[in-house]
C-alpha cells in the first residue's frame, strides 16, 4: 500500500465559462430544463457567478455537502453522491497506490473523484461546485455534452468503467472488489441434460418493470427460468432440441446496483411506482458455487436515485443517501436534508445502491478520516 493521501487545503472550484458554453451549445438546451423552469429565470444572470439561491443547505456532519447545479449537472451530482457516500469506494480513493502527486498529464478520474471527496466532508460543507466533472464530462463518454441532461445510470456505468481501468488490473482493482460480480448463463439442454455455461462481469443488474409492482417481482423475473421457443442443436446430443436458459449470480458484488429499466426504447416512460426494501436478499438467484463462496448475500438499502420528468435526457435527477443505519438525507444539487426513511420508500426510483451487510457506513468513513487529520482540516 501506498502512503495514505494526504489532501491538500484548496478553494472551490470557480463557476466555468457559463456563458461561452451557452453560446457553443444555444440557450434552446436549457429552456425546457428544471433548472430552467425552477431557478434560471429567478436571478441568474448568465455573465454573473452563480447567485446564492444555489448554496442553500441545511447539511450536517454526516454527511457530505451538496453538489451546485451548473445547469443540467444534476445527472452527474446525484451519481456524484451515490458514490461519495460508498464507504468502501471512498476509503478505496484515498488509500489506494495511485500516486500523489499525480503523474497523469490531463485529467485523471482517480484524482477526480478523490478531490471530490475531500471538498464533500470539508468542515463547512459547501456546496461544491462540479466543474471539474462538467470541463471533463466527454472524458466518460462522447454521448455526455456540457450543460445538457444526460442519463444518470449511464454516467454511472461510465465513470465506473473509467476508475476500473485507471486502477492496475487484477484482483486488487478497488472496482472489481467492490461493484464487479459475475453472472452465469446456463443453458440446458431440455433432452440429455447438458448444460453450457457463459460467464459475464457485470456492474450491476439492470431490471425489467414494465407491469411489475416491486423490486422483488422483477429480480425474480430477471432470474426465471425460461424455456426458449426455437430449437437449437446440443452439442453434447448432437440432436436440434429445445433449450432451457437460467442466469444466476456467480460472484456477488459488494456493492449491488439496481437499475429500473423505466425507460423504454420508444422514449417513453415507465411512472409507476415499483416497491423496494431496506434489504434486499440475493441468495435466491446465485448459483452453488457463489453460495459457497460468500457467506453474507444480505444487502443493505444505502443509495436512490431518483428520476422526474418524461425522459432519460430531459428532467432531473436528485438522490437520497445513508449516512447510518438510521439517517437518510435528500441531495437534491446543493440542497442537503434529512429526511424519514417514509419518503425514500415512496419515491419512483431509477437506481437502487444496496451494500454487504456489515459495509461500514458512510458516517463512520467520515469519522475515521476526520479522526486521521490534522485539527481543524476537515
Ligand atoms: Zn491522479
Ligand atoms: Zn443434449
Amino acid at each position: 500500500m501506498a502512503e495514505p493521501y494526504t489532501p491538500k487545503p484548496k478553494h472551490h472550484g470557480a463557476p466555468p465559462p457559463l456563458a461561452q458554453y451557452l453560446t457553443d451549445y444555444g440557450l434552446r438546451h436549457v429552456e425546457d430544463s428544471y433548472f430552467h423552469e425552477n431557478l434560471f429565470h429567478e436571478s441568474l444572470s448568465i455573465d454573473e457567478d452563480f447567485p446564492d439561491i444555489l448554496v442553500r443547505s441545511c447539511s450536517s456532519r454526516s454527511v457530505g455537502a451538496g453538489i451546485v447545479n451548473l445547469i443540467n449537472t444534476c445527472y452527474m451530482a446525484a451519481i456524484l453522491q451515490c458514490l461519495t457516500h460508498t464507504g468502501p469506494l471512498f476509503r478505496a480513493l484515498r488509500y489506494s497506490d495511485h500516486n500523489t502527486p499525480c503523474h497523469e498529464s490531463g485529467f485523471c478520474v482517480i484524482c477526480a473523484f478523490r478531490d471530490h471527496n475531500d471538498e464533500a466532508i470539508e468542515l463547512s460543507r459547501c456546496p461544491i461546485y462540479p466543474s471539474t466533472f462538467l470541463e471533463n464530462v466527454k472524458y466518460f463518454s462522447a454521448a455526455f455534452i456540457p450543460y445538457i441532461l444526460g442519463d444518470a445510470h449511464e454516467f454511472m456505468i461510465c465513470a465506473l468503467n473509467k476508475l476500473q481501468d485507471a486502477f492496475p488490473e487484477g484482483q486488487n482493482n478497488p472496482i472489481d472488489q467492490i461493484f464487479g460480480g459475475r453472472t452465469i448463463t446456463k443453458l440446458r439442454c431440455c433432452s440429455c441434460g447438458f448444460s453450457s455455461d457463459t460467464i459475464v462481469p457485470i456492474l450491476d443488474l439492470r431490471l425489467a418493470v414494465e407491469n411489475l409492482s416491486t423490486v422483488q417481482r422483477a429480480l425474480e423475473s430477471y432470474f426465471m427460468i425460461e424455456n426458449m421457443d426455437a430449437k437449437f442443436k446440443c452439442s453434447s446430443c448432437d440432436q436440434q432440441v429445445y433449450m432451457a436458459k437460467q442466469l444466476l449470480i456467480d460472484k456477488a458484488p459488494g456493492i449491488a446496483v439496481l437499475q429500473l429499466k423505466r425507460f423504454k426504447c420508444d422514449g417513453e416512460k415507465i411512472e409507476s411506482h415499483v416497491s423496494f426494501a431496506m434489504d434486499l436478499d440475493l441468495e435466491p438467484y446465485t448459483s452453488p458455487k457463489c453460495r459457497e463462496h460468500d457467506a453474507i448475500l444480505m444487502y443493505d438499502l444505502y443509495a436512490v436515485v431518483v428520476h422526474r420528468g418524461s425522459t432519460a435526457k430531459s428532467g432531473h435527477y436528485f438522490s437520497y443517501v445513508r449516512s447510518d443505519e438510521n439517517t437518510w438525507h435528500l441531495m437534491d444539487d446543493s440542497e442537503v436534508c434529512r429526511v424519514s426513511i417514509d419518503e425514500v420508500l415512496s419515491q419512483q426510483a431509477y437506481l437502487l445502491f444496496y451494500a454487504k451487510h456489515g459495509t461500514p457506513w458512510f458516517s463512520s468513513v467520515e469519522t475515521e478520516e476526520r479522526d486521521l487529520k490534522p485539527e481543524g482540516f476537515w
